[in-house]
């Protein structure tokens, strides 16, 4: 197993993460806010089940992207980060710089993608 990043490098990465972690955080506590009823209805007309819908997916968007940031943080801090969970190639720099929560290369995700449709063809 080989370390690509430089010290300086993973502290970089640490950065970006904990920036994500906190703008999830108060995305999240934002959202719950949202979700909580703030008053019992007077009339009894349902207002705003669509909104609260829509709020509830993306709080669950956030915390799964929340899991994968406290996972990433966990591997930098145990040297397992930036290799490829799949594969256990190093994961270029530049793609954990962009995105830095990232468990796979870019080899094993666009596969991946392929196998679960989620990606247009190659052209
Ligand atoms: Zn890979």
């Amino acid at each position: 197993m080989t370390q690509a990043l430089t010290t300086a490098q993973r502290e970089e990465i640490q950065a970006l993460l904990a920036a994500r972690r906190r703008d999830l955080q108060a995305q999240m506590q934002q959202n719950r806010e949202n979700l909580a009823p703030p008053t019992p209805d007077q009339d009894g007309i349902e207002q705003g089940n669509v909104g609260r819908e829509v709020d509830q997916a993306l709080t669950n968007i956030d915390a799964a992207d929340l899991t994968r940031i406290d996972h990433a943080l966990e591997a930098l801090s145990d040297g397992s980060y930036g290799l490829c969970a799949e594969c256990g190639c190093d994961i270029p720099f530049e793609r954990l710089k962009i995105e830095p929560q990232t468990q796979h290369c870019v080899a094993c995700k666009s596969r991946w993608e392929e196998a679960t449709g989620q990606a247009r063809p190659h052209r």
